[in-house]
Parts: C-alpha cells; sequence; structure tokens
C-alpha cells in the first residue's frame, strides 16, 4: 500500500471515531429529554390519581355534612311532636320525620358507593405512587449514566483532537486539503469513511463501478475521486 494511503487512513479512522462520540453527544440531550417526559408522565398521574382520592373524600366529608343536618332536622321535628295536640300537625310532622328518614337512607347509600370508590382510588394511588417512585429511581440512573457517558465522550474526543494534528502532518497538504473538504461537505455523513478502497472494481463508498482507467490509477497510488459519489479511492492492492 501506498504511504500516503497509510497516512490518510491512520486519519481518517480518527475523524471518524471523532464523528461518532459527536454523534453520541448530539443524542445524548435528546435521551435526557424522553426521560424528564416519561418521568413527568409519572408524576401527572400520581397527581391525577391524588386528585381523585381527594374529590372522593370531599363527596364523604359532604354527605356527613348533609346526613347530620338532617338527624338535626330530624330530632327536632321529634321534640317538637310531644308539644302537638293537633291530629293534622302530629301528622304533618310525622310525615316530616319520615321525608328526613328517607333523605338520610338516599345519603347513607350514596355514602356506601363514595366509600368503595375511595378504596378504588386509593388503590390506584398507591400503584402510581409505585411507578412513581420506579420512575424516579430509573431516571436517576438514566441521568447518571447519560452524565458519566457524556464526561467520557468529551474526554476521547479531547484526546482525539490531540492527537489529530500528527497524523494530519503526515498525509501531503494538498491530499488532506481534499479529503478535509470532501470529510466536511455537508452532504457527507462525517460517521462513514470518505476515503474508501476499490472492490471488484467498485468505489467502497456508492458501490458503483468505477472506470477500468480509475481502478489502474489507484493500483498506481494516484489520487482518485469516484465519479458517481466522489469518494477518495484507493486500492488496497
Ligand atoms: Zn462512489
Amino acid at each position: 500500500m501506498v504511504e500516503w494511503v497509510e497516512a490518510l487512513l491512520k486519519l481518517q479512522e480518527l475523524d471518524v471515531s471523532a464523528a461518532k462520540l459527536e454523534a453520541r453527544l448530539a443524542a445524548i440531550p435528546v435521551q435526557e429529554a424522553e426521560t424528564r417526559k416519561m418521568y413527568q408522565a409519572e408524576t401527572d398521574a400520581c397527581a391525577a390519581a391524588k386528585k381523585s382520592v381527594q374529590e372522593v373524600e370531599l363527596t364523604i366529608r359532604k354527605l356527613e355534612g348533609e346526613i347530620n343536618t338532617l338527624k338535626g332536622q330530624k330530632e327536632n321535628f321529634q321534640s317538637k311532636t310531644s308539644l302537638i295536640k293537633n291530629n293534622d300537625e302530629y301528622r304533618a310532622a310525622l310525615l316530616q320525620i319520615e321525608q328526613c328518614d328517607r333523605a338520610i337512607s338516599v345519603d347513607e347509600d350514596k355514602q356506601i358507593i363514595a366509600m368503595d370508590e375511595l378504596e378504588t382510588a386509593k388503590k390506584i394511588l398507591a400503584e402510581k405512587d409505585a411507578k412513581l417512585k420506579e420512575a424516579q429511581k430509573h431516571a436517576e440512573g438514566m441521568f447518571a449514566d447519560l452524565e458519566a457517558e457524556k464526561a467520557d465522550c468529551k474526554k476521547k474526543l479531547e484526546t482525539l483532537a490531540a492527537k489529530r494534528p500528527e497524523l494530519a502532518t503526515a498525509v501531503e497538504p494538498a491530499i488532506l486539503k481534499r479529503y478535509d473538504r470532501l470529510r466536511t461537505a455537508r452532504n457527507n455523513n462525517p460517521t462513514k469513511p470518505c476515503f474508501v478502497s476499490v472492490d471488484d472494481g467498485c468505489c467502497g463508498r456508492c458501490h458503483l463501478s468505477v472506470t477500468s482507467q480509475e481502478a489502474n490509477d489507484t493500483l498506481k497510488g494516484k489520487v482518485v475521486l469516484c465519479n458517481s459519489c466522489g469518494a477518495l479511492l484507493y486500492s488496497t492492492k
């Protein structure tokens, strides 16, 4: 293999590694946002369950208040009946007592239903609470892992950046310029090589055939660009 090819391959290996680290670094905030979103969803679900419990508790308290008021009214009517001498008035008072009893009975039925609802709501709250704790644990672990990965990526990138000038100097300036232009081109994916070998007469990047002239030129160690995708070509022979 020609000397410049070997030097450029070493440089490219470093650049591709650095690009992969950069891509990983760029993806971390997305993962963090997803984790935050998941945790927020569990927080919201827990808050909604808590609200349901509070609402049912409020209903029960209201019913209790109503029942107490009705019981008071009933006692009031009962105490008055002993003083009533008139039959019609007496019957009317009894009717009112009966109405109080009926209303109390209706509220007590409602109370029983509300108690069942409360039990269900509390069970749901306990489940959501447990899920939230789990989500919190997961999120904390995730954030710690991502933070560590971020630091690791940055450290590796620093090492690669420090090493790059030495590898770049080993490549002929004209070739380096060409390679750098290719590598930083807008349509180039920097995590994939742009300096590729010719395999079975095809470009290693776009896999389209190269002419026999181009293949021959790579064999001679000449600088050849793929006609189809513009990749910089070399021969492994
Ligand atoms: Zn190509």
